[in-house]
């Protein structure tokens, strides 16, 4: 990058909010995947005109640029892979308005999601979609990753409850899409062309939310099983049994022996777990919905039933389960964390796939997720110094992917392409569909400088 730009760059954002320092590269240089790439230059804009004068900047001299959040992205998103400018937006965080009457909260990107989650509180309200990252991620990083979590089953993802944006567009234009109503059919939706963009169509600088009332009753139950595929089908029976549990998750065997070696909390034994959690507004709303998941549970010949006496209780099971990732991750130096979605009815199908397409390639790997949205998470551990277990994980999560798509799924129900499935692209879209979004990057960004070498662009384009 040419002194001369970095001068400029400097000028707009003042030296207090710009860094060619190596600590300040280097941190930008990595999200939470493997990937990595070093930038030229990391800037902290502090509002909207700030944002908008950066790209001007950059649009006019063909120079790449790479929004972030908080940099807990699974999929290497946030990594500038190009170089170019790493545009931190974690210094826009106010939390712009909070109007109860309207269901609508207004806030900046760079707010952590369980800062907002703490604002709504007194309110009786929150923001529901619950990534287990939501201690330290960024609303600005959830909008443009599509993020979901533990309660998608009942409640959806980010998608679901983003209702208007203000983004800066590649020429540094700043546009406003949607609106605070909760309805609108007025013209194309731009806003939900944006969420799950992962950055690569605009700067996302102000975020308008709608937020639900909590929920004042919650039951918890956790069940034991044989196997993973009767766990799996007991799920699939679960959702059909008419009501839909706030949380559904499934643990296999292996996450469920790591936790038992490495967490404090002693969970029965068993070779698959389910954890139910089931909300209302009165106590027999949650009691009612509860039942019926224990009749099914019994149905499915679970070997063990508990039910979680305390709100404590209850709040235990649900860390150990946030824990599980981080906790299995030490098994090795490096690991790879799908997020592969399908079907529920096909959950079953997915779970005794991955064990035995990662069993074959010989890796330590576990599998939990939200199967009550059909989304699970296999994780598998590799050294990254070990070129063979490169090689197999490699493999084995292309094989992933391919059953995935075979069951008729999606590569990601919420960390996003990034660059970890960005070459995988052509096994879910079909060509049009490529063509007509390569056509919008074109529309949006025709110099490709918005977040380069993600979503599966071709590499020729990129990185100019
Ligand atoms: C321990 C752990 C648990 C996790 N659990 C979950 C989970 O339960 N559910 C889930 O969905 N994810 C989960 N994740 C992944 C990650 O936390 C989410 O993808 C999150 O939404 C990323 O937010 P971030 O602020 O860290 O964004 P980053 O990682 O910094 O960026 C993510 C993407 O958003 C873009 N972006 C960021 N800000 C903007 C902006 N203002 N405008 C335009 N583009 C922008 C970036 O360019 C990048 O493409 C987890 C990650 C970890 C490490």
């Amino acid at each position: 990058m040419e002194e001369r730009l970095k001068q400029a760059v400097r000028d707009i954002v003042g030296p207090e909010n710009y860094s060619e320092a190596l600590i300040d590269l280097i941190s930008h240089t990595y999200d939470a995947s493997a990937h990595h790439h070093r930038p030229d230059v990391s800037v902290w804009p502090v509002n909207t005109k700030q944002v908008s004068r950066l790209l001007n900047l950059a649009h006019a001299h063909h120079l790449t640029v790479t929004p972030r959040g908080a940099g807990t992205g699974l999929a290497g998103s946030a990594v500038p892979a190009c170089s170019g400018m790493v545009l931190d937006l974690c210094r826009m965080n106010r939390i712009v308005d909070i109007r109860i009457p309207d269901r609508v909260a207004v806030v900046e990107p760079g707010v952590v999601y369980q800062d907002l989650q703490k604002a709504l509180r007194p309110y009786g309200f929150f923001f529901p979609p619950d990534p287990a990252s939501g201690k330290v991620c960024t609303l600005g990083g959830n909008v443009a990753t599509n993020a979901g979590g533990l309660k998608g089953a009942k409640y959806g993802v980010t998608r679901d409850y983003v209702l208007g944006l203000e983004v800066v567009l590649a020429d540094g234009r700043i546009m406003r899409s949607g609106s605070g109503c909760m309805k609108s059919v007025s013209g194309y939706d731009l806003t939900h062309l944006l969420v799950g963009s992962e950055g690569t169509l605009g700067i996302i600088t102000e975020i308008l939310l709608k937020i639900d009332p909590l929920p004042r009753a919650v039951r918890t139950t956790l069940a034991m099983f044989e196997g993973i595929a009767a766990a799996g089908r007991c799920v699939s029976d679960i959702i059909r049994s008419g009501v839909v549990p706030s949380v559904l998750e499934i643990l296999d065997e292996n996450t469920l022996k790591v936790l038992q070696n490495h967490s404090k909390i002693p969970l029965p034994r068993g070779k698959a777990m389910i954890l139910a959690e089931t909300d209302g507004y009165t106590e027999a709303e949650a009691d009612f919905q509860m039942d019926r998941v224990t009749k099914v549970l019994k149905r499915h010949r679970a070997k063990e039933i508990l039910q979680a006496g305390t709100a404590q209780e209850s709040e235990q099971l649900w860390e150990a389960r946030r824990a599980a990732g981080s906790v299995a991750a030490n098994l090795r130096p490096a690991n790879v964390s799908e997020d592969v979605t399908v079907p529920i009815s096909k959950v079953p199908d997915l779970l005794i796939g991955i064990s035995t397409i990662v069993r074959d390639h010989q890796l330590p790997f576990v599998v939990f997720g939200h199967a009550g949205d059909g989304n699970l998470h296999p994780k598998i551990m590799y050294d990254p110094t070990d070129a063979d277990e490169v090689r197999r994980v490699t493999r084995a999560s292309e094989a992933i992917f391919r059953l995935t798509c075979r069951l008729g799924g999606t590569l990601t129900g919420e960390h996003g392409i990034g660059m970890a499935k960005a070459p995988y692209m052509g096994l879910e879209h079909d060509a049009v569909a490529l063509d007509v979004m390569a056509a919008l990057k074109r529309l949006f960004d025709p110099h490709h400088i918005l977040n380069p070498g993600k979503m599966g662009f071709p590499p020729e384009r990129e990185c100019a």
